[in-house]
């Protein structure tokens, strides 16, 4: 029997938390969380904010950093762009790929966050691949099948060694941001799903190591029934994140 995946408690910040407020929030997250090294807790900050928050984070190994985007290529005229050499000389751990507004505002495709997390995984860092439907897709009764195009690209070009180092974020589109929440069923149901293309494709003690991430919505008051569901992991928060108070919430509520 494989071991027991440790949960994993994500913020997203997105485009918010510049230098100073990075700094502000960690001196209250900090102060609130316990260490514990029964779970990962891991902030994904702006690049230009990362720098503080590594600072802000010495002496805290429980806590890691993660960037929210790179470009493939080592360097280069890209302008605007990481690359993953670059992540990792900064002190980041993991890399979100394919967060659904990469996918829907800056028009990234599936086959290019399988570059992405190509890139990653050379570079020694962990890929959090986000995928997610759109409420017409969920409505269309498209979603299991719109994840597992997503989830296509990158399985193809993942070896079972491979997979192991995965982390995939479930975040349903209609849920990232506006309030509503995914039911404890459904989100249990999409996980299951997920879960059942990786053991198809590596085999099931592959598919087992694989966290597994729910996003969309998630507040210190949804999360704990979210994480007791089934194949549930962890949790993936965006706008819950920017709030200390709120995160070490959320960080309790994994048990
Ligand atoms: C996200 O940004 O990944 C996310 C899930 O956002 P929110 O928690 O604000 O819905």
């Amino acid at each position: 029997m494989s071991a027991p995946r440790r949960p994993v408690l994500a913020g997203n910040w997105k485009m918010n938390h510049g230098p100073s407020e990075t700094v502000r929030f960690f001196a209250d997250f900090l102060a609130m969380h316990e260490p514990a090294d029964d779970r990962t807790v891991v902030f994904f900050p702006p690049a230009i904010s990362f720098a503080a928050a590594k600072e802000a984070t010495q002496g805290r190994p429980d806590v890691r950093l993660g960037v929210q985007n790179v470009y493939w290529e080592a360097s280069g005229a890209f302008t605007g762009e990481l690359s993953v050499g670059m992540a990792r000389d900064a002190g980041a751990e993991l890399v979100l790929i394919g967060h659904s507004e990469r996918r829907h505002v800056f028009g990234e495709t599936s086959a290019e966050t399988a570059k992405k997390v190509r890139a990653v995984l050379a570079g020694g860092l962990t890929p959090v691949l986000c995928v997610g439907e759109t409420l017409d897709e969920r409505q269309a009764d498209r979603a299991e099948a719109v994840v597992a195009e997503q989830l296509e690209p990158v399985l193809a070009i993942l070896s079972a060694d491979e997979v192991a180092e995965l982390v995939v974020a479930y975040e349903p589109v209609w849920a990232i941001g506006t309030g509503v929440t995914a039911t404890p069923q459904d989100a249990a149901a999409m996980h299951a799903a997920v879960r059942a293309r990786l053991a198809q494709a590596f085999g099931q003690e592959a598919a087992d190591a694989v966290p597994v991430l729910y996003g969309g919505s998630v507040k210190p008051d949804n999360a704990a029934e979210l994480m007791s569901q089934p194949g549930v992991d962890g949790v993936l928060v965006g706008g819950a994140s920017l709030d200390a108070q709120g995160f070490a919430g959320i960080c309790r509520a994994a048990g």
